[in-house]
């Protein structure tokens, strides 16, 4: 059974997408996969739409964009009900993407006309000039997004390029394409010029289309494999680029830690969402004296988690086919090296979907594939360890670094072991957050990416930094400029034997 499947392709030759929800596997919705020439088309459309939205304020790009709040907390239950259409997931966590949308709406519509406000600098050596940096708009943005949240993921960038003065085209995944169509809708209600945000729905052939389509930037969120390739073509293309991929976050337990708390947030951060977060919990490393303690509060409040299509549960189906077949590899594999499974290890049997039992797993090493893949599913391998150096180790030791999570009461210790692990984030004695927290940049270290989102500098990255560097006196000639001479190289000379030879000169330079 495919959720994203093939359908009859119509009288004009298309090929079309059909969808089916992974919670009840009912028959969705059909929809028609875009052609390169649809994407250049929009491309095309996004790009004459631009200079008027650029022309605009910060200010007044922010005042009409948050003109979509009322309407989206208005209609939260329709958002909501779309997500959960398509995805299968929790009320409560599709609610969460609505949510964390109308904040990111409003974060950066009101601080916007700060953060991109030219800035003015003293010049530390030419004192006769000034120095003006403009963040000026890059053109037509292309937006990539996965299925896991589909609102919020698509959303946020969106809304990010729009206020910096972008045209964007959305490239929603073709597993929850309604989601995305669904951005369309919000941003509808609030008139933008025509043609200034697209979406545009298909498969990972539009998405390759959207790459090549001459965009300004791409703005890619998905897996490594496909990350891969969005930058190979990025950098055939001159095109500037983000990758936000997949990771193993690693969860480091210290002896000190609130086991309580750390087992409640292991159970949140590994199961919330089914496991499809990008920041999920994947591997936990806790010392060996606790290690018996907080392993059964775990599997207790594992066991504990109802699954379910409606009413009142917590972890709902994968979203996706594949993904649940790399689930049952990778517990397939840890088994099959002598891992225990503690609970669920299998398909649920009372649901019709693609429902995988929250499972966690003991007796793991760093060969099994659970503890070095990225899983992206309801799975919580947990490994003893020595102390907190082998913890540190043994997280360091992944081609992954997205976000992790340590466990102690005491912060500076946490703070510590944090600074030292190789990854694009760290959060002390919580777990994922790190998408949701505005302020926060987000992105990966190794293979989990390339450059951040997220924050001032996130929304910066949708522009260009153009220097402007102004000349104060209007002198009729420059030291450095024509005609050279023995005198002036002497000069020279003396100046970077004065500047940078001598402390008082390194004290004023
Ligand atoms: P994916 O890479 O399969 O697909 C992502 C998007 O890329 C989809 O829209 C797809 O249609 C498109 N695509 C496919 N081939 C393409 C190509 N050749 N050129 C351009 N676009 C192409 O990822 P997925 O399975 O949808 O998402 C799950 C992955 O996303 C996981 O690895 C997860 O960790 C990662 N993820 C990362 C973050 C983050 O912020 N770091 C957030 C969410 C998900």
């Amino acid at each position: 059974m495919a959720i994203v499947e093939p359908a009859s392709t119509e009288a004009s030759g298309r090929p079309r997408l059909r969808l089916r929800n992974p919670a009840t596997l009912e028959l969705l919705d059909e929809f028609e996969v875009q052609s390169e020439a649809d994407v250049r088309a929009a491309v095309e459309r996004a790009r004459k739409a631009q200079p008027e939205w650029a022309a605009l304020k910060v200010a007044e790009r922010g005042r009409i964009l948050t003109r979509a709040l009322p309407m989206m907390v208005e209609r939260q239950e329709d958002l909501v009900d779309v997500i959960v259409r398509e995805t299968g997931k929790p009320r409560p966590e599709a609610l969460a993407e609505v949510l964390g949308a109308c904040d990111a709406l409003q974060f950066y519509a009101k601080r916007a006309p700060k953060f991109l406000a030219d800035r003015t600098m003293p010049m530390h050596l030419l004192r006769t000039k000034k120095l003006r940096i403009a963040y000026r708009p890059l053109g037509v943005v292309g937006i990539i997004t996965p299925w896991n949240f589909p609102f919020m993921l698509a959303f946020n960038p969106t809304i990010q390029a729009l206020l910096a003065g972008n045209a964007v085209v959305l490239k929603p995944s073709e597993v929850t394409p309604f989601s995305g169509v669904l951005v369309q809708e919000v941003l509808r209600s609030v008139r933008l010029p025509d043609g200034l945000f697209q979406v545009v729905l298909g498969d990972g052939s539009t998405g390759a289309a959207l790459v090549e389509s001459g965009v300004q930037k791409i703005c890619f969120t998905g897996s490594v494999r496909t990350g891969r390739k969005v930058g190979e073509a990025c950098g055939r293309n001159l095109v500037p680029f983000t990758l936000e991929l997949g990771g193993k976050d690693p969860m480091i337990v210290c002896a000190d830690a609130d086991l309580e708390r750390a087992a409640n947030g292991a159970v949140y951060g590994a199961f919330s969402n089914a496991g499809q977060v990008c920041v999920s919990t994947e591997r936990v490393y806790v010392v060996d004296e606790v290690a018996d303690a907080f392993t059964q509060k775990v599997v207790e409040k594992t066991a504990a988690l109802r699954q379910g299509a409606e009413g009142e549960f917590e972890v709902g189906p994968m979203i996706w086919p594949s993904q649940l077949e790399i689930v049952e590899r990778h517990v397939a594999d840890a088994k099959a090296r002598g891992a225990e499974v503690r609970t669920g290890g299998r398909r649920n049997p009372d649901h019709p979907g693609l429902f995988y039992e929250p499972t966690v797993l003991t007796g793991v090493d760093h060969d099994m594939t659970v503890m070095c893949e990225e899983t992206f599913g309801p799975v919580l391998p947990i490994m003893r360890v020595r102390d907190e150096d082998e913890a540190l180790r043994l997280a360091n030791d992944s081609r992954y670094g997205l976000n992790a999570n340590v466990w102690t009461r005491d912060r500076r210790k946490g703070e510590r072991i944090a600074k030292a692990v190789q990854s694009g984030s760290v959060v002390v004695n919580d777990c994922m957050l790190t998408y949701g927290a505005t302020e926060s940049p987000f992105g990966g270290v190794k293979d989990s990416g390339i450059g951040q989102v997220n924050g001032e500098a996130g929304l910066r990255s949708f522009s260009h930094a153009q220097s402007i560097i102004i000349d104060r006196f209007g002198a009729k000639t420059e030291f450095l400029w024509y005609p050279y001479s023995v005198k002036k190289l002497a000069w020279l000379q003396r100046v970077m034997r004065w500047v940078w030879g001598t402390p008082l000169g390194r004290l004023l330079s």
